[in-house]
């Protein structure tokens, strides 16, 4: 006879969303299974790891002191130790000629020589205006970003503070630099979050990657890595899932609940199947109608002293820029005969349009083509740099189109036993905005309790 009382629940895709929802449902008593495509879990945020640079920070994902549930996440878990603070200097670039506009220091934004000074102090005006506004503005939890998400893009919202060349040089850049859509696309939450959010945090990388606090999150769920879900249905009361490795026999195994915490576009597909009653017509359009911007990070050896140290390199001007941004961080380097050597890695972010064009095309042909552009940001920068990685995020950014916020709320409060959603596409593409949508997502289900 069984005797199974524990609710067993399947989280498909195991990135900072999945493992979240899972933290939660394991505390409540649940027998949980993580599917996961990849050999490891963390989805975006896993990094990569190249033994010859120390130390080794992979794709850079970055922590701000501002996230609170994953400071809360860091204490809990005692991870103080793997973190590496960094320095936010930021330089915007008119054609090549990049000048600071450091978020930490209050007057930069005066120095800054490619608007007027009318601009300049407009972009203040705006920011100490969002700067006490700050309890109200919040980029990771769509009930409050709801309130604020008007209808206006951030683009539109930014002409309205300040010139277009102001907008397009002091803030743009900035939106556009984290996240690489474009402000004509996204919500001017975005743009007020960042003001309001930015000046005065603090920048670390974990010292191996991202991924373990989805590894922390993720202990007592049972896990089925490079295991990719290729068909949901329902079965009887219960909800059968096939999965299987790539190339692989599938397998299928049924649960009492799921939790979707894919990329919003395969999660609309792999629910296809499934009646209105278990994924109502408002989840099933908010799923199909979001859209992603790509991501593509082209990384680079160069000698110290050939470009500024510890710097975010942004592209000022309207428009799509051949490359967006580019990172630099000091390293230490071993040669081939283990001597240390020191370097400076630079990550290039190629803009919209080339990101598109290059995703998918040998390594070879994207250092090649990636190379020349650095002088877009940096004129003065020699050309001399030794390809060292490529990294790819097909689902890059999910872009937060104005009104988005709204429909995500509605679309949160419906969500229920025995299939939620979860994902940063819920809120802001950022790692606190994921962790935060898999916690609502585990409180949906457990509601049903
Ligand atoms: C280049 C880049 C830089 C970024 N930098 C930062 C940063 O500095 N700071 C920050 O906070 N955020 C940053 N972000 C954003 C952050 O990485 C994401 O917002 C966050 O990781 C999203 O988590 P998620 O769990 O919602 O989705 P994902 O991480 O995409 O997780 C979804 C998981 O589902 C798995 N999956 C998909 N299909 C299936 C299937 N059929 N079966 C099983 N598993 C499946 C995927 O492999 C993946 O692991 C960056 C993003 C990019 C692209």
């Amino acid at each position: 006879m069984s005797t199974r009382t524990r609710k067993r629940t399947a989280v498909i895709g195991g990135g900072m969303a999945g493992s979240a929802a899972a933290k939660k449902l394991i505390a409540s008593g649940r027998e949980v299974v993580i599917y996961e495509s990849a050999d490891g879990l963390g989805g975006r945020a896993r990094s990569w790891h190249r033994p010859e640079i120390e130390p080794d920070v992979g794709i850079n994902l970055m922590y701000v002191s501002f996230y609170k549930l994953m400071t809360e996440l860091i204490s809990e878990y005692g991870l103080e130790s793997e973190l590496v603070k960094l320095s936010s200097d930021i330089y915007i670039s008119d054609r090549g000629r990049a000048i600071p506009l450091s978020p930490d220091s209050p007057l930069s934004p005066l120095t800054y020589k490619h608007v007027s000074l009318r601009d300049r102090l407009a972009f203040l005006r705006t920011t100490i205006k969002q700067v006490r506004d700050k309890s109200r503005i919040d980029f990771f939890d769509p009930i409050k970003a709801a309130q604020l998400d008007d209808g206006l893009s951030a683009a539109d919202w930014g002409y309205q503070q300040m010139s277009r060349r102001g907008f397009d040089f002091m803030l743009r850049p900035q939106v556009e630099g984290f996240w690489n859509f474009a402000s004509e696309d996204a919500s001017a939450v975005h743009a007020k979050g960042l003001l309001a959010w930015m000046g005065g945090s603090s920048f670390y990388v974990f010292r191996n990657g991202m991924q373990i606090i989805a590894e922390r999150n993720a202990e007592g769920a049972e896990l089925r890595l490079a295991h990719e879900v290729t068909d949901v249905q329902l079965a009887g009361a219960r909800l059968r899932v096939t999965a299987g490795p790539v190339g692989g026999d599938p397998a299928t195994e049924t649960f009492d609940e799921l939790v979707f915490a894919t990329p919003a576009p395969i999660a609309a597909k792999l629910t296809a199947a499934l009646p209105t009653e278990i994924v109502g017509g408002d989840a099933r359009r908010f799923l199909e109608s979001q859209r992603y911007e790509p991501a593509l990070s082209v990384s680079y050896l160069v000698d110290v002293g050939g470009l500024p140290s510890e710097a975010h390199i942004v592209a000022g001007g309207p428009g799509d820029q051949p490359l967006r941004n580019m990172i630099t961080y000091p390293r230490t380097v071993r040669d081939e005969r283990g001597r240390a050597v020191d370097k400076l890695l630079v990550f290039a972010y190629p803009g919209r349009a080339n990101t598109r064009r290059l995703l998918g095309l040998p390594p070879e042909e994207q250092f090649a083509a990636v190379l020349p552009w650095l002088k877009t940001l940096w004129a003065d920068f020699s050309g001399e740099a030794e390809p060292f990685h490529v990294a790819e995020r097909p689902y890059g950014f999910p872009i937060p189109a104005p009104g988005r916020y709204r429909q995500a709320v509605e679309v949160m409060k419906q969500q229920g036993a025995p299939v939620v959603f979860a994902g940063d596409y819920f809120n802001s593409p950022t790692t606190e905005a994921a962790l935060l949508s898999g916690f609502r997502a585990a409180e949906a289900l457990m509601r049903a309790d």
